[in-house]
């Protein structure tokens, strides 16, 4: 499915922001998700170096999971807010 930003208009992924579900650990740094028509989400880093000498299966697991529960993420062009198309 695809995202929904008013500004910027239909988009295949948004952004993540790593502090929602890790916190310090992962503050500033951003993942990618595309979610699916049944809900289940692929994530993936925005700069794979931003994981470095972390536990980066774990951090993509919660990342996946965060994604999978929530509607409501960041635009990759303007950074304001997007949310899936079903939504709307
Ligand atoms: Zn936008």
């Amino acid at each position: 499915m695809k995202f929904d930003c008013e500004k910027c208009g239909k988009m295949d992924e948004a952004l993540l922001n790593g502090y929602d579900f890790g916190e310090r650990t992962l503050e500033e740094v951003w993942f990618r998700v595309k979610k699916h028509d049944n809900g289940t989400c692929e994530v993936y880093p925005e700069d794979p170096k931003e994981l470095h000498g972390l536990d980066q299966k774990y951090w993509l697991a919660q990342a996946k999971d965060f994604a999978e529960k929530n509607d409501v993420f960041t635009c990759p062009s303007c950074k304001g807010q997007v949310v899936p198309d079903d939504m709307l």
